[in-house]
């Protein structure tokens, strides 16, 4: 049996018509997937899903760096790739030619993300699994297999990755059952777009704690005017110790970081989420030094382990947001997750775009049953839209993630979905609807570089 196909599409969301996803850094994004269909011949029906996350411009770009990578399958045996997915990432990731374009970081890295996780969901579904249970009924040396020791040695061994794994391994039967039961905490990002009115901020405040959050986030970093007067009201809708984190998406340098985050922390902020850029963990260090007690949190752009690494090694952060498509897919998260275990950092993953919340759940879940073995003081991002595209969508209940029980990685887009929005040719994009072509041009019609934060 062999890999026979590596389908590639270009799928975009036109989510800039209704400003979700609005923040400081990103006033208009179009929620996309540079989304990969592996095909064998086993005639099994099984195929692996997997994606990397885009927001619109670029997405193209991302689609090509994943075709370069086809090669590695098509005409593979399958059995053996799915038995050895340590040996084939490393395949992908020390490709000496194509590591020239990162080493392991931007399109090539997340061209590998999305290749890795459609194995991982093939395999998954394969083995009759959800992933996170997958994962978590594998053994410690089975998993640190799975991890590139080079560059993490300094703080982290293979032998003490062992050990993290061996020390949660009595509970782990009962840790599956208590997320089968109860689910695992989310909090949401829904109110707090920046392009969102006062109104609908307030709404949507009050939604969040009728449906059981215990934590909402708010974007800020624009204008220190209007941050002041939306944290004033989140917080008198919500109420005194309700927790309200807040995300400036990069847009400080480190000193308006610490001089923004010091009017804004009579409102009690739970964490500032990149302050400022992904790549300075000095910077981190500072802004968390100068505003402790306060909290920072980054992830979500953090380009690979080792930089994740570093922001562990200089205490830079009290929150590690993994994201599943950034770095080079499940493997490297699971190399994050054993720093973070090491550190005594809690992971609280980057979610929302589109199908970001599907994937990053099986992951936090695998770590609360095999790595960290600890819920406590961890969250989900959770954002409510375009779910309904997906076969296997997240179901939040009360406030926390319902634990899946669908074989795979949750990352299946529907078919008729891949088809209608499909770039440039699809019918959203052929034909847009008037009206909301005029409220916000087609992005491929506007120039790069004029867009004008709201
Ligand atoms: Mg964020």
């Amino acid at each position: 049996m062999i890999f026979t196909d590596l389908e590639i599409s270009d799928i975009r969301f036109p989510t800039s018509r209704a400003l979700d996803g609005s923040d400081a850094m990103n006033p208009d994004p179009d929620y996309s997937a540079a989304y990969v269909v592996l095909r064998t011949d086993a005639g099994d029906g099984h195929e692996g899903h997997g994606f990397a996350f885009t927001i619109g411009r670029g997405n193209d770009i991302q689609a090509a760096a994943i075709a370069s990578l086809r090669p590695y399958l098509v005409g593979r045996p399958v059995a053996a790739v799915l038995a050895d997915l340590g040996g084939f990432w490393r395949e992908l990731v020390h490709d000496s030619q194509l590591r020239w374009l990162g080493p392991e970081k931007g399109v090539m890295h997340m061209a590998i993300a999305a290749v890795v996780n459609a194995l991982w969901d093939l395999r998954a579904k394969r083995e009759d699994l959800p992933l996170w249970q997958l994962l978590s009924r594998m053994s410690p040396e089975d998993l640190v297999d799975l991890v590139d020791f080079r560059y993490l040695d300094d703080a982290l061994t293979r032998d003490e990755a062992l050990r993290i794994l061996r020390a949660a391994q009595p509970g782990r039967a009962a840790r599956e059952e208590h997320l089968l039961r109860e689910g695992f905490p989310a909090y949401t990002t829904s109110p707090g777009w920046l392009g969102y009115d006062d109104d609908k901020l307030r709404r949507l405040c009050k939604e969040a704690v009728a449906d059981g959050f215990g934590q909402i986030k708010l974007k800020v970093g624009a204008d220190l005017a209007d941050d002041v007067r939306r944290m004033t009201i989140a917080r008198q809708t919500c109420g005194p110790d309700f927790r309200i984190a807040v995300d400036a998406n990069q847009r400080w340098d480190v000193p308006t970081a610490i001089t923004w985050m010091r009017e804004l922390a009579p409102f009690d902020p739970y964490w500032i989420e990149e302050p400022t850029s992904p790549d300075d963990v000095v910077g981190h260090a500072t802004i968390a030094r100068e505003l402790a007690p306060m909290r920072v949190a980054t992830g979500e752009h953090v380009a690979n382990r080792v930089l994740f690494k570093q922001l562990l090694q200089l205490g830079a952060v009290s929150y590690v947001q993994i994201d599943a498509t950034r770095v080079a897919g499940v493997n490297e998260n699971i190399a994050i997750l054993l720093l973070a275990a090491k550190f005594g950092v809690p992971v609280c993953p980057h979610a929302g775009g589109v199908g970001l919340c599907e994937l990053v759940q099986h992951l936090s879940m695998f770590d609360y049953v095999a790595v960290a073995a600890d819920m406590s003081d961890r969250v989900i991002e959770y954002v409510d839209h375009l779910h309904e595209h997906f076969v296997d969508p997240v179901v939040i209940r009360q406030g926390r993630y319902v634990a899946p029980t669908a074989p795979g990685f949750s990352a299946t887009i529907r078919p008729r979905t891949r088809t209608e929005y499909a770039y440039p040719d699809g019918p959203v994009w052929a034909a847009p609807d008037p009206g909301a072509a005029e409220a916000a041009p087609r992005p491929a019609q506007r120039r790069p570089g004029t867009e004008v934060a709201p």
